[in-house]
């Protein structure tokens, strides 16, 4: 079975865009993959939080991902932290990483015109220690998006620089993964582009009803289409969009039609469009705020989940000792 692995960036709760272009597809996936799904929060140590928060935010996430379906039976969930051997991996990639190619990777340029007064060793090194995290536990996959690639291209120029280096046929080549058809675009409900935290449009799988309702009630609309089958503009596209992925056909069908035919009243449409977010949402809601009222359960998840890495990792790591020449 092939070995997939994905890291998950410990930034707030998740959101219906992170749900349907993510998360379902990680449910399907520890089905049918060797799946490690971990917290990247010594990723997100680059950005200096505080103690409080990262305490809070490992547990959160891991509480939302759990809500929906990751299952610590089938995958292993765990806390990169909590794997201190990716430590190790990540200071003998860095020994072969060089500071050229570390300072063209673009994510980095951009965060040095960003925040130039931040600009630490760990931002740089930050693809070799995602490098790390795939190789030790010898990923044959990684879901990743867009921005994501050149890392990716890092993570294969270092498992290919290591063997060479070593003369060796030790590490795999990992490859990105990019979701099936079923990944889908959640688009923001403000008019234009995509459901995101950071454009302040986001429906959280957190949110309760009246919170749904709120969000969903302010979606911008037009005066209404005028002529038979008019062409939908992108703010009443999205509400079509978002209809779609979370209503049913039928629901969709009788808005369509209505539109078509220049009947369509926005204030029904978006009433049936929150209830139908909050009936997809209710049940996940519950879930989380159940687990995040049993933080001994959360803490066990994440103590048997870096058990398991941690054993896995270790494999690999006493082998690379060997490959070095230090004692395994
Ligand atoms: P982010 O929280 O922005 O780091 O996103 C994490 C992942 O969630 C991304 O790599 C995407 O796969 C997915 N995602 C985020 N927003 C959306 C969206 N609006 N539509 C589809 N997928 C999304």
């Amino acid at each position: 079975m092939q070995t997939v692995l994905s890291g998950i960036r410990p930034t707030g709760n998740l959101h219906l865009g992170n749900y349907f272009g993510a998360v379902r597809s990680f449910v399907e996936m520890q089905n049918n993959y060797n799946s490690y799904f971990f917290i990247a929060d010594w990723h997100s140590l680059t950005t200096h939080p505080t103690p409080e928060d990262i305490r809070r935010s490992a547990r959160t996430i891991l509480a939302e991902y759990l809500a929906c379906g990751i299952d610590p039976e089938k995958a292993t969930i765990y806390i990169q932290s909590d794997v201190p051997e990716v430590l190790e991996l990540y200071l003998y990639l860095n020994m072969n990483a060089y500071l050229g190619e570390l300072e063209r990777v673009t994510s980095f340029k951009e965060k040095v015109r960003k925040q130039p007064d931040n600009v630490n060793a760990g931002l740089l090194t930050y693809p070799t220690l995602m490098a790390a995290d795939i190789l030790i536990h010898k990923a044959d996959k990684v879901p990743v998006g867009k921005d994501q690639e050149q890392n990716m291209e890092m993570a294969r120029l270092f498992a290919r620089r290591f063997n060479r280096i070593y003369n060796v046929e030790f590490f795999k080549e990992p490859e990105s993964f990019h979701f099936s058809e079923k990944a889908v675009k959640v688009p923001g409900l403000d008019g234009s582009g995509k459901m995101g935290k950071s454009e302040g449009n986001a429906i959280y799988l957190k949110d309760d009803e009246a919170t749904i309702k709120k969000k969903v009630m302010k979606a911008v609309t037009d005066a209404g289409p005028t002529e038979p089958n008019q062409e939908k503009p992108e703010p009443i596209a999205n509400l079509f969009t978002m209809l779609e992925i979370v209503s049913s056909r039928e629901t969709y069908d009788f808005f369509n039609e209505q539109y078509n035919t220049c009947q369509v009243r926005y204030g029904d449409l978006k009433k049936q469009l929150a209830a139908d977010i909050n009936t997809f949402c209710a049940p996940i809601r519950e879930r989380i705020n159940e687990y995040l009222s049993n933080t001994e359960l959360l803490d066990r998840i994440a103590r048997q989940g870096a058990e398991k890495a941690r054993e896995h990792a270790a494999a690999t790591l006493r082998e690379v000792r060997q490959i070095i020449g230090f004692h395994a």
